[in-house]
């Protein structure tokens, strides 16, 4: 497990915009830097989902949570500029993004491989993250060290059979991130890395795995540590890295 004992006031006055915040390790995340206390920005697209972590924030007491419904596979670039205008009017900055979103579309061959699964999954897992954090730069420029965090996976170092788009995707996650790393180094307050979570208590894990025993799995709050590191500013001087949650 990566190891890092966060302080209690670690993301104080910060604004972190998380995507797929409604469920599984993205849940878990925005609950995880509210209560550090970051004003978490809850992007997700079930509405009741997004709303149920925002009550579970606001009931713990923590920053005032804002929320986005958006569903990243039918987004365009008006949706994300519209984002930007609004975090612009409200917040004024941005510290931080974690585009944890992701589909995990089918197991299948590349030979049968649905060719609009595979625009789906490229769309949510790439080109929305893509989209978002151009759009979100100007932004993230005003703060005075901001974080992007991308959500890679073992199949996104080294591809297996069957894991198709996914596989493929988490690939161009990981050269995105380097990508954008290289050519904001030294000439930025911002920084670009990967998280690959490993295999952990979510729905999706399940629907990849049926017949797996989920309680043999870390849950989202114990891979917690990685993603507090590198969204607060110990992590200032981590760039281009993909670094493993356990
Ligand atoms: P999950 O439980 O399936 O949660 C994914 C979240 O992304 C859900 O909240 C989902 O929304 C949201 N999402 C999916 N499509 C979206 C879209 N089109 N627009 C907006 N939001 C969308 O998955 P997870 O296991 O927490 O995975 C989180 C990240 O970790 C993913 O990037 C995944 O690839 C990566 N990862 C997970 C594991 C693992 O073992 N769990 C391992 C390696 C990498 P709804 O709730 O509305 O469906």
């Amino acid at each position: 497990m990566f190891e890092y004992q966060a302080p209690e006031n670690l993301l104080k006055d910060r604004v972190i915009l998380v995507t797929g915040a409604g469920d599984g390790i993205g849940r878990i995340a925005a609950k995880t830097y509210a209560a550090h206390g970051a004003t978490v920005i809850l992007l997700g697209r079930t509405l009741e989902k997004l709303e149920h972590v925002y009550d579970e924030i606001e009931a713990a007491g923590h920053p005032q949570p804002a929320l986005v419904p958006l569903n990243l596979e039918s987004a365009q670039e008006h949706d994300f500029i519209e984002l930007t205008n609004t975090l612009e009017q409200e917040f004024g900055k941005l510290d931080g993004i974690l585009h944890n979103a992701g589909l995990l579309g089918v197991r299948t061959p590349i030979e049968s491989y649905d060719p609009v699964i595979w625009q789906q999954v490229m769309q949510v897992n790439v080109n929305a993250p893509f989209m978002l954090t151009q759009t979100l730069m100007p932004l993230l420029e005003r703060s005075e060290n901001a974080s992007v965090v991308f959500t890679s996976s073992g199949v996104g170092r080294k591809s297996k059979a069957y894991w198709g788009a996914y596989a493929v995707s988490k690939f161009a996650t990981e050269g995105l991130m380097q990508t954008l790393a290289d050519e904001i180094s030294n000439v930025s307050n911002i920084r670009s890395n990967c998280i690959n979570p490993g295999a952990t208590r979510t729905q999706m894990r399940a629907d990849a795995y049926p017949a797996e025993n989920p309680g043999t799995l870390k849950t989202p709050e114990d891979i917690m540590p990685l993603y507090l590191y590198l969204m607060g500013p110990d992590s200032i001087d981590i760039n281009g890295q993909s670094l493993d949650a356990q």
